[in-house]
């Protein structure tokens, strides 16, 4: 489905660090923050062993506690919503856009006038079972750039500001993105990126920070690295922490890929360009949207829609014949067993998510494809269609 792009740099890289003593919080570490400051024009960059962790630790500095309500939506990967869990505040889900699949703002707008109110208003957006004891009360908006897209920011802003709700930029596919001209990763008040191999870079396994505000950098740094604050010996633990440091092996190939960032983000542009070319008219299928507010699209998947009725795994099975791999794309948050459990989902709870679950599938992409290898999935797609 997906393959990493690794050169000789990134190899030297590893084996550089590997004949040094230092394999943790060293040299690496500092040099990954800065590309990251220095590419995003950041004021900091905190480096973390996945991007699950970036977003843990943006929930935890947002003050997102027990009880509270985080609004999100279900259309995304699972990371989003279980950070949020993970603080035992509660996700209150919104529906997204049909074209991008990012949050839908006149239900966003909708559902935080209705929460601030609170009572039967509030209880239309709220899970049917699982809100806990506490009264909850609105605190941020998680929000994700879905498959390389920026949500609209300026728009969410507008909502967040007024009642000093805290904007977390879930930017783990976004890597490269613009969103009026502005990069993807600073457009909330704090933004997080992802390392897995499928990643427009990757670490192995990592992720990174990144944020203008000075305080919760400086607790973010702290909960990193098992709690300690500056000034702390290594075993004085001012706050109840964690292990999310990054190691310097993965650290420095994520400098060796951020030195060839732009390369890696072009040839994804070029294999994006060489389906687009190839599918757009094709019967039965949607290709991607791209918004006019898309200044640069940073392609994470090239997900393609079927139209309603046909039958989207028994295409799978006759791609999957042909050598060519696909993958449902997303598979709703909300409906995914525990989630079911916890709060008594059900299907039609989401009616934009699960059609998009339904119709979406997304084909082999990786910057290291051929023009011959998109030219056999799209000949094969043509012919199982
Ligand atoms: C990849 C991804 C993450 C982070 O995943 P990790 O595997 O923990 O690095 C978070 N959110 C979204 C939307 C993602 O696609």
């Amino acid at each position: 489905m997906s393959s990493p792009d690794l050169s000789d740099l990134e190899r030297q890289a590893v084996m550089q660090v590997l004949h040094t003593p230092n394999l943790s919080m060293g040299e690496q570490i500092e040099a990954f923050e800065a590309a990251f400051r220095h590419y995003l024009g950041a004021k900091h960059a905190i480096g973390v062993n996945s991007g699950t962790a970036a977003l843990h630790l943006c929930v935890l500095a947002a003050s997102i506690t027990s009880g509270d309500w985080v609004l999100t939506t279900p259309f995304s990967f699972v990371a989003s919503t279980n950070v949020v869990l993970y603080a035992n505040a509660i996700p209150v889900f919104v529906d997204v856009e049909p074209r991008t699949g990012n949050m839908d703002l006149a239900q966003a707008a909708q559902a935080v006038r209705d929460l601030a109110e609170g009572g039967a208003a509030a209880r239309r957006w709220l899970p049917r079972r699982g809100l806990g004891r506490r009264k909850g009360q609105l605190k941020a908006i998680l929000a994700i750039d879905v498959f390389g897209q920026p949500a609209d920011w300026d728009a969410l802003r507008t909502l967040a500001a007024p009642l000093g709700l805290k904007l977390i930029e879930d930017s783990c596919e976004a890597l490269g993105a613009e969103y009026k001209g502005r990069k993807a990763g600073l457009l909330g008040d704090y933004g997080t990126f992802g390392f897995y191999p499928n990643k427009q870079i990757t670490t192995g396994e990592g992720g990174m920070i990144v944020t203008n505000d000075d305080e919760g950098a400086s607790l973010m740094r702290a909960l990193r690295n098992q709690g300690r604050a500056p000034g702390d010996t290594w075993l004085q633990h001012t706050y109840l922490g964690y292990n999310y440091r990054l190691d310097e092996l993965s650290a420095a190939l994520g400098v060796a890929q951020m030195q060839r960032l732009e390369q890696l983000l072009r040839r994804r542009e070029q294999v994006a360009a060489w389906y687009n070319q190839r599918l757009r008219d094709l019967p039965g299928v949607e290709i991607p949207y791209i918004a006019p507010e898309t200044t640069r699209m940073s392609w994470f998947v090239y997900v393609i829609r079927l139209a309603p009725g046909i039958d989207r795994a028994g295409v799978a099975a006759r791609l999957a014949e042909r050598g060519v791999p696909v993958r449902p794309y997303f598979l709703p948050i909300h409906l995914q067993p525990y989630m079911r459990a916890r709060f008594g989902y059900r299907p039609g709870d989401f009616p934009v998510t699960e059609d998009l679950g339904e119709r979406g599938l997304a084909l082999p992409f990786s910057g290291i494809m051929s023009e011959e290898q998109v030219d056999h999935v799209c000949r094969a797609l043509r012919q199982v269609l």
